[in-house]
């Protein structure tokens, strides 16, 4: 095995688009998949904890000290693209947006909706990321993984795979997503792609805080109507807890007003939650995933 490189008492709040976060006792940031693959075997070898953040644009890390290795799989941007036949194999950690702008210039169609994702390829795959109807896994042949368990390196192909609304079974294996091949539409109006996708970022910005600390969708879509809907409903759109807010520009997303930490927003997640039960008769699963709590 190589050498491994990690720093040590990293602040996570740094690594996390909503700024809150405790201290990784280890943090890397491998520039690869062979650096990657190294830390993995390291922390297991070692019987350290691993935790994987690409973007850390869906996650709620506790103000704790995180035990074990963090990592962060940013620098992983490796991405090939083959425009006449629209195969693209990228690295976990190429960024959705990057992706997206990257295709629609080559003229590749299929990934215009991804613009305003600011999370990485391995993120959006784990959460089964999407707009609208579109995700991911629509364009997606095979993830190559590795087994935390056994250490093995293999390809699971999509028909091997269950995602649905934003799931995938990354939530509940022992699988690390190195890098993923994917196809997009060839030969493709690129004048029109680039104005597609610059439309889906603009409407993004114009409905959603997207300048401001947050994770995107704090909660999932209940079956026939919009978390969002329900909260505005309620009137609480703009209600706070310290330095946490509802935003007023759209009630499924959660702003940190700069003071916040992880209790104030995981204490309005839980007010939010238990509005919306007594008053609606609906509960509310989170879409972002708690890292450090007590939360299931
Ligand atoms: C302004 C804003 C707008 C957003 N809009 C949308 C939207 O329209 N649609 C939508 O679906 N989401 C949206 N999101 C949420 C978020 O961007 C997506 O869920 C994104 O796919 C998460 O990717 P990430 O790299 O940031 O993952 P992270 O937040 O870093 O991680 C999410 C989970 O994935 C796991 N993970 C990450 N990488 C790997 C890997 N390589 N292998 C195994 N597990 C891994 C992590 O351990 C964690 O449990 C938005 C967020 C923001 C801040």
């Amino acid at each position: 095995m190589q050498n491994i490189n990690f720093e040590e008492r990293i602040n996570l709040s740094n690594y996390t688009t909503i700024k809150v976060g405790g201290f990784a006792e280890y943090f890397s940031k491998p520039n690869n998949a062979d650096e990657f693959i190294n830390l993995i075997k390291w922390s297991h070898l070692n019987n350290q904890n691993c935790q994987i953040l690409g973007a850390g644009s869906n996650v709620l890390i506790n103000n704790i000290f995180l035990k074990g290795l963090t990592i962060c799989t940013k620098k992983m941007r490796s991405i090939q693209i083959e425009s006449h036949s629209g195969i693209v194999v990228a690295e976990a950690g190429v960024m959705l947006p990057t992706m997206s702008n990257m295709l629609a210039k080559i003229g590749l169609k299929g990934g215009e909706w991804a613009v305003g994702i600011p999370g990485t390829v391995g993120g959006s795959i784990y959460m089964n990321a999407g707009s609208k109807k579109l995700s991911l896994a629509n364009n997606l042949l095979s993830v190559q993984v590795i087994d935390t368990k056994t250490l093995k390196i293999f390809e699971i192909q999509k028909k091997d795979l269950n995602f649905q609304y934003r799931f995938s079974p990354f939530q509940q294996n022992n699988h690390f997503i190195i890098s993923a091949k994917l196809h997009f539409e060839p030969k493709g109006n690129i004048k029109q792609l680039l104005e597609t996708t610059r439309k889906n970022l603009k409407e993004k910005i114009n409905t959603q805080p997207y300048d401001l600390p947050s994770f995107g969708s704090v909660f999932r879509n209940p079956t026939n109507t919009y978390a969002g809907k329900l909260i505005e409903e309620l009137g609480l759109k703009g209600f706070k807890i310290g330095g946490a807010e509802i935003s007023t520009m759209h009630g499924n997303f959660i702003i940190n007003n700069s003071s916040a930490n992880s209790k104030d927003i995981f204490d309005l997640i839980t007010v939010i939650q238990q509005k919306v039960l007594q008053k609606k008769g609906i509960f509310l699963h989170p879409e972002v995933r708690m890292i450090g709590f007590d939360y299931p």
